[in-house]
């Protein structure tokens, strides 16, 4: 069974917390993949499950059986990195087989393992090459194909596919897919790239200095963001946020203003808030067609545009202010980022009307940065905020 838990699993550097009280509760069979900006603590949590570092506190489970201080190869994981470290004298069969020969399998096993990987991989007519011989995927199938052979309990891929130019990365994804389908064992997957971690992972573990802010489905994590900084880290562009505060009418800022009971949403007067709502979210006075829950309009003028081809991100300035580019997204709260068709008729410098859908808008506590709701229709609908970190402070 390849389920694999870490219990209030710490590590600590002279200086650096790497990994915080992290919890994670992976079932057997699960693709999970962590994600979160370089330096969050990702590698340090996967090389703590692979055993190549040692935690400094907790615990870790693989299939049941504590692991905590048992060497790699008596873990029953296979590990590939974004280094593929192929030999480059031997042929694809040899790499791939490496591994079992140094076991001793017999000759007749190496075989049918090796056959049943190549074919999965669609490698089988490379089985004689040398990786100089190789295409970048051809050689990242391969070192999955070495991974494959020995069986494991648990497949941990640390960026496997970060040095493979773009559209071979697009492939490989649903290479992975169609892999972890195929064999139905655990992955856990490494990368700072939200968009793959939405694209592959049946959950996604969102992690920012070194602690676990969110463990739940891609969706989850978009719709129900446990916290501000998994709002604002999955999704791109980036959600919009806006700084304001609970009057008895609602959510109040400078600019922007949703009018709702506060006691619908156990939120009280007077405490500061942040209001998120995503680029998507932004609608044009004229679009009010499917929008069952819009605000009040907001006074906005147009800035840079930028063309995407199927979108058009538009920056907004409310009333009459200039904004500058931001290609990470709005980082101001008097500046609005919205997503808008092709098609739509629309030019810099253009005063415009825009509004929110409630139904999509969040609430988040600005001392705590936590959720308070995903949606400002009253009454409300019942709490359906995605499983939470248990880590604790
Ligand atoms: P990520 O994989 O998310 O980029 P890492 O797990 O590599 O992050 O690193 C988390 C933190 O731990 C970083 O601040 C990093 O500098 C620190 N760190 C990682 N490995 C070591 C080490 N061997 N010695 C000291 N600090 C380390």
């Amino acid at each position: 069974m390849g389920n694999v838990t870490l219990k209030r699993v710490t590590k600590e550097y002279d200086d650096v917390t790497a990994v915080k009280d992290m919890n994670l509760d992976i079932q057997d069979g699960e693709f999970v993949c962590l994600v979160g900006p370089s330096g969050c603590g990702k590698s340090t949590t996967m090389e703590t499950i692979a055993g190549l570092t040692l935690p400094t506190g907790g615990e870790v489970t693989i299939g049941g059986k504590d692991v905590t201080n048992l060497p790699p190869k008596d873990r029953g994981i296979a590990m590939v990195f974004q280094n593929i470290a192929l030999f480059p004298h031997m042929d694809v069969y040899d790499n791939v087989s490496f591994g079992l020969r140094l076991r001793n399998f017999e000759k007749e096993e190496i075989d049918r393992r090796v056959e049943r990987a190549a074919d999965i991989l669609q490698i089988g007519d490379l089985l004689d090459r040398k990786p100089s011989e190789l295409s970048g995927g051809q050689r990242q199938r391969v070192a999955i194909g070495r991974a494959i052979v020995r069986d494991p309990e648990a497949f941990l891929m640390d960026e496997p596919l970060a040095n493979l130019d773009a559209k071979l990365r697009v492939h490989m994804r649903t290479e992975l897919q169609r892999l972890h389908k195929e064999l139905g064992t655990t992955i856990i997957y490494v990368t700072h790239d939200q968009a793959e971690a939405m694209t592959m992972s049946d959950r996604i573990a969102v992690l920012n200095d070194g602690r676990l802010q969110q463990i739940a489905p891609p969706l989850t994590c978009y719709n129900e963001p446990a916290n501000q900084f998994v709002a604002g880290f999955i999704g791109s562009p980036s959600m919009n946020f806006i700084e304001g505060e609970i009057t008895e009418r609602g959510f109040t800022s400078e600019f922007v203003s949703v009018e709702f009971d506060p006691t619908d949403f156990g939120v009280s007067v007077g405490s500061a808030v942040t209001l998120g709502v995503r680029p998507e979210d932004v609608y044009l006075t004229d679009q009010t067609i499917g929008v069952d829950h819009p605000t009040t309009q907001i006074d906005t003028t147009t800035d840079v545009m930028e063309p995407m081809g199927d979108e058009i991100f538009v920056y907004l300035a409310h009333g009459d202010r200039k904004t500058t580019s931001m290609k990470e997204g709005p980082q101001k709260s008097d500046q609005l980022l919205m997503s808008v068709d092709p098609d739509i008729d629309i030019s810099e410098e253009e005063h415009v009307e825009v509004f929110f859908d409630r139904s999509n808008l969040h609430l988040f506590d600005q001392n705590t940065s936590e959720a308070i709701c995903h949606s400002l229709v009253s009454p409300p609908a019942k709490s359906t905020l995605g499983e939470r970190a248990t880590t604790e402070d």
